[in-house]
């Protein structure tokens, strides 16, 4: 059988081989951040100790430089 995710239950940077996340990649990274911005438990989203980290990192920066849409934050298309 295949590698599928069962329930998402397991790391999906691991899945893509992502080495390094991208802080720039805010279409993966808003996967895992709520609405209010903040980061999904890795429990829930099932992603390692290692990713989850950067991830926490990603959207710090990507939150600094307002890459992310969060509250109260109206972002238009072209
Ligand atoms: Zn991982």
């Amino acid at each position: 059988m295949a590698r599928r995710e069962r329930h998402g239950k397991f790391c999906r940077f691991c899945q893509d081989k992502v080495v390094k996340i991208d802080y720039k990649d805010e279409k993966r990274l808003q996967r895992f951040v709520t609405e209010q911005g903040k980061i999904i438990p890795r429990r829930v989203t099932g992603t390692c100790a290692r990713h989850q980290r950067q991830l926490a990192v990603a959207v710090k920066r990507a939150r600094q430089i307002a890459l992310l849409p969060f509250v109260g934050r109206h972002h238009k298309h072209g």
